[in-house]
């Protein structure tokens, strides 16, 4: 939300201006030390379209940086992006090819892949036999997990086009799939930022969308996301960008919320269970781990308070 005028802020998603000291808000959950990192203090929401906001709001020059000179993920950087390594992130992008793929029967697609971290979704999709993946493009600002993508693409799924950008302008053409999972709620304004990626699909073409329904209910530490969505302010925000909507619905259950939810003391068995079985996971079929995601986290089931929200939608077809 950007700030108006003194003590007024108005939604990045639907424009309605309110004033602050009337606004729904609650703190910004977060455990990151303040010294050094500017953070939110605040999450205000908008009594028009429901979406969160961030106060005091996160610059984009602070965000590019946090997101471009790898600090961020410092303490994550991988060195291989093998789905066998990844498997809580490999079964969650199956679940959501799963979700895409029904639109498509043996049919030559291309993905855009926005925000793609390790290719697994295009990973799904190179891998799945009812469809034949011509090109995939990630883009990703982290130049790690790309170059280590490179490489596994190139021994693996050699008959794809890959490539990879670090901005999604960068790629050329228009493709049959557009996806941006775990991205909009990053983006301080996504009105302008959604309207300008919509552009790359081809007519015809599908939008997949997942974000986190209001983590900040669940999650001790939120950082850095800064627009909340449930799933109303999510089909607000692609309504009004002239996109018509095929599926949009919150998933998951409660014990995926407790395994995200950063109080791992409290539920130690949980835990630990959970963790010997994603072990075991490693050597079992895809299929099977996909199941075992579902099962875990709910990652298939329907449940529009659950912990994402996942969308589909095209461009309205344009009648002269
Ligand atoms: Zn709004």
């Amino acid at each position: 939300m950007s700030i108006k005028t003194a003590g007024s802020l108005m939604c990045p998603i639907c424009e309605h201006a309110g004033e602050m000291a009337e606004m729904a808000h609650v703190p910004y959950p977060t455990l990151r030390n303040s010294k050094g990192v500017s953070k939110p203090e605040q999450i205000y929401f908008c009594s028009n379209c429901e979406a969160g906001t961030v106060f005091p709001p996160m610059t984009d020059a602070f965000l590019s940086q946090l997101y471009d000179n790898g600090v961020f993920w410092q303490s994550k950087q991988p060195k291989t992006v093998s789905p066998r390594q990844f498997p809580v992130l490999y079964g969650f992008s199956g679940v959501r090819w799963q979700l895409m793929k029904r639109f498509f029967k043996n049919q030559n697609i291309s993905i855009l892949d926005i925000g793609a971290g390790h290719g697994f979704f295009g990973m799904q999709a190179a891998s799945d036999r009812d469809i034949q993946l011509d090109r995939y493009v990630m883009v990703e600002s982290d130049e790690t997990l790309t170059h280590l993508a490179q490489s596994v693409w190139q021994k693996q799924f050699p008959q794809v086009q890959f490539e990879a950008h670090q901005k999604f302008e960068s790629s050329e053409g228009f493709f049959d799939v557009v996806a941006l999972s775990h991205v909009l709620e990053h983006i301080p304004q996504p009105r302008p930022f959604l309207g300008a990626v919509i552009q790359k699909l081809k007519p015809g073409g599908w939008l997949f969308i997942d974000v986190p329904n209001q983590d900040y209910r669940f999650k001790k530490d939120v950082f850095p996301h800064v627009t909340f969505f449930n799933p109303r302010s999510l089909k607000t925000l692609l309504t009004s960008l002239g996109l018509e909507i095929e599926t949009l619905n919150g998933y998951g259950n409660q014990i995926g919320e407790i395994l995200m939810s950063d109080e791992k003391e409290s539920h130690h068995w949980l835990n630990l269970i959970f963790k010997l079985s994603m072990k075991m996971a490693q050597f079992l079929p895809t299929p099977v781990l996909i199941h075992q995601i579902r099962m875990w986290f709910g990652a298939g089931q329907i449940n529009d308070s659950g912990m994402w929200i996942r969308a589909i939608a095209k461009p309205m077809a344009n009648t002269p």
